[in-house]
């Protein structure tokens, strides 16, 4: 691990000695730290496209190489973890990281470098989107990883966002008690808020719903006609929105609201690359402009 500094205890290696940037300049940088999606559906794809149409700078820490195409993932390829926390050390040693996304981590190993950086920066945000299983079906995480994430990733996030199949399975808690309950469990692992995500419950035809839990407060609940189709990369693209919209200091409230109707919006103005799930439009902002 590198030497101990300021803002995340990582010391900041280089000083801009040039220009000062104006306050319009500014924009907060975003460490987005995921795999990789050759279709550019989900992943540090979508991590990029999302953090940067919600006003932040994204940088990027690769963990993994996958082949998949629209339907489903053939192979998962983890990234030696060195190279990975070397990655996110020379943007941490470098900028003021406002919050951090992480994705699909890959390994167990990863995980692991990922956690002692997180320990190394306890005062930026984390934003976790625990990927554990590709759209088209195929298993991203071992029993082991699985295990990681819950009793010592989880303890070190600000907000975790799976989706109703995930938080079954992170909580451990069983198939017979509610999601609220299931939240709890989350919550008394140690996260700070836990965002589920009604995507794939489809229970409820005609809207998603989405409940963020906090300790000690009422449930936010904010929901949202059901769209026809699948998407690949919508619980990449809702929390790279969250990490932008609370790196640029927004309440956890608000980001939620701002993030969930960004998210909704690309889904609804969303479009077909391939044969199977389409691609949130993360760009309908610029490219309702290119139209006119
Ligand atoms: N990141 C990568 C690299 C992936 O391959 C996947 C799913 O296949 C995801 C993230 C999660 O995608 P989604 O947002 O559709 O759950």
């Amino acid at each position: 691990m590198a030497n101990l500094g300021d803002n995340c205890l990582l010391a900041r290696k280089k000083r801009y000695n040039g220009r000062m940037h104006s306050e319009t300049e500014h924009r907060p940088v975003v460490l987005a730290i995921g795999g990789h999606d050759p279709g550019g559906g989900a992943g540090i794809q979508a991590d990029i496209e999302a953090i940067g149409a919600n006003g932040c700078h994204p940088a990027t820490a690769l963990t993994c190489l996958t082949v998949q195409d629209s339907c489903n993932v053939s192979q998962l390829m983890p990234l030696d973890a060195e190279h990975l926390t070397a990655q996110c050390e020379a943007v941490l040693e470098d900028c003021t990281v406002s919050a951090i996304k992480i994705g699909l981590l890959g390994s167990y190993q990863a995980a692991d470098g990922v956690i002692r950086l997180l320990k190394a920066c306890p005062r930026i945000p984390v934003i976790l989107d625990p990927v554990l299983a590709a759209g088209g079906g195929s298993e991203l995480a071992s029993e082991q990883l699985l295990e990681k994430i819950r009793d010592q990733l989880l303890p070190l996030c600000t907000l975790i966002t799976p989706n109703t199949q995930e938080a079954v399975r992170l909580s451990a808690g069983g198939s017979s008690i509610s999601l609220d309950q299931h939240a709890q469990i989350l919550l008394q692992l140690g996260c700070g808020s836990v965002l589920i995500t009604g995507t794939h419950d489809e229970s409820d035809r005609k809207w998603v719903i989405n409940r963020l839990y906090q300790a000690d407060k009422q449930t936010l609940i904010r929901q949202y006609p059901r769209l026809p189709g699948e998407y690949h990369g919508s619980g990449c693209t809702l929390a790279a929105a969250l990490a932008a919209r609370i790196g640029r200091g927004e309440s956890l409230e608000n980001a939620t609201q701002t993030a969930l109707d960004y998210s909704w919006s690309c889904l609804q103005q969303g479009y077909r690359t391939g044969r199977c799930q389409s691609i949130p439009n993360r760009w309908f902002e610029s490219h309702s402009n290119n139209n006119r």
